[in-house]
């Protein structure tokens, strides 16, 4: 479904990724761990479009995220591009961002009515549905100040779930939460992965990534320094 090749990035003079390759297979979940600065969120948001890339390709199910090719030379997409393209891939943030001023239901809705043009009562059935998926059934109309951080979190797992991504990207979901918090969003989490959901993760919950993965990749300094099964990273 994902193929990563010879991906570099850098943040004006200093590079951040380095000839990155990774290929994830449909339904396969795959957690990216390693020190602090490697280069793990920011490759997550090369794949969701958040950055751009300066050299090598990312493609889902073979369409080139980020670049376009006009005759023999490659073009940067523009924003109306990136959109269809971006949709494919969900992404839920360690700091949640919600819309603060949006119900967990308007919340949830808003990328299904603007993005995936639904319309509106549809959206709200098929939000409210993944809303009670993941426990919030009578937290609809509640606004994120007025939920828990476990509960602003399954309500951007919703969010995510909800546009019927090809592939969820999930950013230390759990780092932001007190940690009696932390095991209601695992268990989301793990319920998606048993559905088959394609995924990548970054997460520092170690026990965690080891039960759900199917692979694990180590990143240092930019550069993808080991990939395997759990027990071998
Ligand atoms: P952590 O586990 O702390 O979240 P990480 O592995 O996710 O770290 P990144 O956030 O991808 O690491 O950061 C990789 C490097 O890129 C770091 O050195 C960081 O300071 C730098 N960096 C990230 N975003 C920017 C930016 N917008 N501008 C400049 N440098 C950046």
């Amino acid at each position: 479904l994902v193929s990563i090749r010879g991906l570099c990035k850098s943040f004006g003079d200093v590079p951040v990724l380095h000839e990155v390759g990774l290929a994830v297979q449909r339904g396969q979940v795959v957690t990216i761990i390693g020190p602090s600065g490697s280069g793990k969120t920011t490759l997550l948001r090369c794949i969701n479009l958040l950055e751009t890339y300066d050299a090598g390709s990312i493609t889902i199910d073979g369409v080139e995220v980020g670049y376009r090719d006009e005759g023999n030379r490659r073009v940067r997409r523009s924003e109306r591009e990136l959109a269809p393209i971006r949709a494919e891939t969900g992404m839920v943030f360690q700091m949640f961002n919600l819309f603060p001023h949006l119900s967990a239901l308007q919340n949830v809705m808003l990328g299904l009515v603007k993005v995936r043009r639904m319309p509106r009562p549809q959206a709200e059935a098929l939000a409210a549905g993944w809303l009670e998926r993941v426990g919030l059934g009578d937290r609809l109309r509640h606004l994120p100040s007025q939920l828990s951080g476990g509960q602003q979190q399954r309500v951007g797992i919703a969010r995510a779930v909800a546009m019927a991504p090809k592939l969820l990207l999930l950013d230390e979901i759990t780092s932001a939460l007190d940690p009696s918090l932390v095991d209601e969003v695992l268990a989301v989490v793990r319920t998606l992965a048993e559905e088959g959901r394609t995924m990548i993760l970054v997460t520092h919950e170690m026990a965690f990534a080891r039960n759900v993965s199917d692979r694990i990749v180590r990143m240092a300094q930019g550069r993808i320094v080991a990939d395997g099964p759990p027990a071998s990273v």
